[in-house]
């Protein structure tokens, strides 16, 4: 009997990944053994409409870009992110890319691009480098798992080895998983890693968003970082948890004198960032749905809010533990809560940088530390103490970008066209569905 041929081994891909203004990773794919090969810059093709893309998968029309154009995929080797998820037939080989021109100058429109010029930027500005974290909360649909109690032990383990696999994947990939709970909404988990350069922590938030995805996948589930999966269930955040450094790792953001224990430096960037909050809403927090999660009394982020310890507040100022005669200089850092995963990680990043370096430039003094319900108080009040609303819908988001020249004056005329009218048309796909039939349906999407 002649001997039955064996199956031909998958050949895996290496995928060249961006996150685009929708909040999705894009690419496209060579072979693995091509990109292993290659020496140099590896790039492949890229169509500028493709930024136009709403989180629909329809272009926004009109867009400056219509169907000319040719742009390149740019692989950055030393951003590459190599695991096996669980089920698997083949590794899951993400290289971060940067979006840029036939001549490998950065496309005016590359989000990862401005992240990299807001760091260059504030390295030189501060002559400290930025640091960041991003913690991010996820739910799984359709598991179909017993009800258990919000943070318990059995929420965990009935999902086991659902949480082992994607530490698993993750240390693989080098992201290097730090805590991984289970979350006080229904069927809610959050995960973190330890600081990092600020490029590295929003490759890493893009790649656990992925990793998370494809492991619940491979089960036949559905994990979705959607701010919101029902309107009146619980929000899943994206925190950005930030600090700096200066010569040879000296923490920078932190002074035991200051107010909230912040350095000047910390004060002035967190009062850049309030003062532009509500037109970053528009990049951070940027989906149709978005507006649902911040709200009041929902631990998310509502006002231009400055707290210390406090999970309501825009900008929290974290604890620092003493156990142990830990240094508190090395753990303080600042937490930007208004943020979620229907936006760039780059992109959320990037803008709140450029916000914090006008503070800076402005040499603006610390904004004040509140403590207590805003809602609470009269409006003369608030109006005394800085604390601003936050846009609760997508429309009063690009109506409070329109009205920040300084933020709109951060992108070229073409960039702001693309984003406004990419956001534009995403509302106008929206309209007509209910707050209910909306976040059923961006919870199939993030
Ligand atoms: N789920 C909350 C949010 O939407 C955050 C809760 C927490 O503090 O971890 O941001
Ligand atoms: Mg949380």
């Amino acid at each position: 009997m002649p001997k039955a041929p064996s199956p031909t081994a998958p050949a895996p891909l290496t995928a060249l990944t961006i996150m685009d203004y929708a909040g999705i990773a894009r690419g496209r794919s060579v072979t693995r053994a091509s990109f292993d090969a290659s020496k140099g810059a590896k790039t492949c093709g890229w169509v500028p409409a493709n930024m136009s893309l709403t989180s629909y998968d329809i272009i926004a029309d009109p867009n400056p870009w219509g169907s000319a154009g040719d742009l390149r995929l740019i692989a950055d080797r030393a951003a590459r992110y190599t695991c096996w998820p669980a089920g698997a037939a083949t590794p899951l080989d993400l290289v971060m890319s940067d979006i840029v021109e036939t001549d490998g100058s950065p496309w005016v429109c590359c989000p990862r691009s401005l992240l990299k010029r807001a760091l260059a930027e504030f390295k030189k500005e501060t002559g400290t480098e930025f640091i960041a974290s991003f913690e991010q909360e996820f739910q799984v649909l359709g598991a179909n798992w017993p009800p258990a109690p919000s943070f318990a032990v059995s929420a965990l383990r009935r999902a086991d080895p659902f949480g082992p696999d994607i530490v698993a994947a993750l240390t693989k990939a080098g992201i290097e998983p730090e805590v991984f709970v289970a979350e006080y909404g229904r069927d809610q988990f959050e995960i973190t890693t330890p600081p990092a350069n600020g490029l590295v922590a929003a490759d890493r938030a893009l790649v656990i968003r992925e990793v998370i995805r494809e492991i619940a996948m491979r089960r036949g589930w559905r994990a979705s970082f959607s701010p919101k999966t029902a309107v009146n269930g619980v929000g899943n955040g994206v925190h950005i948890h930030f600090s700096f450094a200066g010569a040879n790792g000296k923490p920078a953001a932190f002074d035991a004198k200051g107010p909230g224990r912040m350095s000047k430096l910390a004060g002035a960037f967190a009062a850049g960032v309030l003062k532009h909050l509500p037109a970053l809403i528009a990049f951070t927090a940027s989906s149709p749905i978005s507006g649902l999660r911040l709200k009041p009394h929902n631990w998310s982020s509502s006002y231009t809010w400055l707290g210390e310890r406090d999970r309501e507040s825009s900008l929290r100022i974290c604890p620092t533990v003493s156990i142990g005669g830990k240094d508190p200089a090395k753990q303080y850092n600042i937490e930007f809560r208004a943020a979620d995963a229907t936006a760039s990680p780059h992109l959320s990043l990037a803008v709140l940088i450029l916000a914090g370096l006008e503070g800076i430039r402005a040499k603006l003094p610390a904004p004040p530390i509140f403590s207590g319900d805003p809602e609470a108080l009269s409006a003369e009040e608030r109006s005394k103490l800085g604390l601003v609303r936050l846009p609760d819908t997508l429309e009063a988001a690009l109506d409070c970008l329109a009205a920040d020249k300084t933020v709109s004056g951060w992108f070229a005329p073409v960039t702001l066209e693309t984003y406004i009218g990419m956001k534009r048309m995403e509302l106008k796909l929206s309209d007509g569905q209910s707050p209910d039939e909306l976040c059923q349906r961006y919870a199939t999407i993030y």
